[in-house]
């Protein structure tokens, strides 16, 4: 049997990059997946992979800034599978500036809706559903952003130190509570996954001007010499989701390729 056979887990973000790998491992681990996404073309292409393969998954629409559509997609899922046991708290963007003055407050605001309020109300949400069933693991997709500093990215690494605090935080609430819920932040290095082409030409995380080619740059910065693979995140999520974690909470698991190392 799987690593988290008969789990069930909502993954936001799940139709491309680290989310979608995410939702294939877990299914393929034997957990039914709630897919969930504002893509409506990608989103459910993921689904059916995870169907043809003999798993289970459904797709939700669903803008995690929208309070209203988590209360909808959490009932629709408990109706559905009748569980929560894992949140994947996934879905984020990245704003780049050459420099932050350049940073509209709109775009500030944007970034910080998707990778802030969006992890909030995921908590907030699902908390309620996971105790009901008996506890569960809460995973929040931060950054190596979120625990150095990154030129060029300075709005989105302060998102991921929020979500990296926010995780431990909730991490400590959940154990004085004793519900049975664990939480714990990853932190990727540079991950070959579309998020790279959609992040503006301008500044790359390391203040120079020029579009950003995640090969190119993990070659030049990271120890193992590439960028990391989907895959390699969701190797570090099934371990948080699944029970042999059981004694984690409130850590967090950085996957880089050993960029923080020095
Ligand atoms: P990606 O762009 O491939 O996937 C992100 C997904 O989130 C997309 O499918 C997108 O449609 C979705 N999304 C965006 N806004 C949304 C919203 N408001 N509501 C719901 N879904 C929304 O990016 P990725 O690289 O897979 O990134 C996944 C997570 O990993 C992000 O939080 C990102 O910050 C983090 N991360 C990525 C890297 C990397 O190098 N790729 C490094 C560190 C952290």
């Amino acid at each position: 049997t799987g690593q988290v056979q008969g789990k069930v887990a909502l993954v936001t973000g799940g139709a491309s990059g680290i989310g979608e790998a995410v939702c294939e491992l877990l299914a393929r681990e034997g957990a039914s997946i709630a897919v969930t996404d504002v893509d409506d073309l990608k989103g459910p292409e993921v689904v059916a992979r995870i169907k043809k393969a003999g798993g289970e998954a459904s797709f939700w629409h669903h803008d995690v800034t929208s309070e209203e559509r988590w209360i909808e997609v959490v009932a629709d899922v408990m109706k559905r599978y009748g569980r929560l046991d894992v949140l994947v708290s996934n879905a984020g963007i990245g704003i780049s500036v050459p420099t932050i003055t350049e940073m509209s407050l709109a775009d500030w605001r944007r970034q910080n809706a998707v990778n802030l309020d969006g992890v909030f109300l995921s908590v907030k949400h699902c908390l309620p559903a996971m105790r009901k069933t008996g506890g569960g693991s809460v995973i929040m997709m931060s950054s190596l952003a979120g625990l150095r500093g990154a030129a060029g990215l300075s709005g989105y690494s302060a998102t991921k130190g929020g979500v990296r605090l926010f995780a431990k935080s909730i991490a400590m609430e959940c154990a004085t509570f004793g519900d049975g819920i664990r939480v714990n932040s990853v932190h990727p290095g540079i991950i070959d996954t579309p998020i790279w082409g959609k992040i503006p030409a301008g500044a790359t995380g390391s203040g120079q001007n020029a579009p950003i080619d995640p090969e190119e740059r993990a070659k030049m910065v990271t120890p193992l010499g590439r960028a990391g693979e989907a895959e390699e995140i969701a190797q570090g999520v099934l371990y948080l989701a699944s029970d042999a974690s059981r004694y984690v909470t409130g850590t967090e698991l950085v996957i880089d390729g050993g960029m923080n190392a020095g």
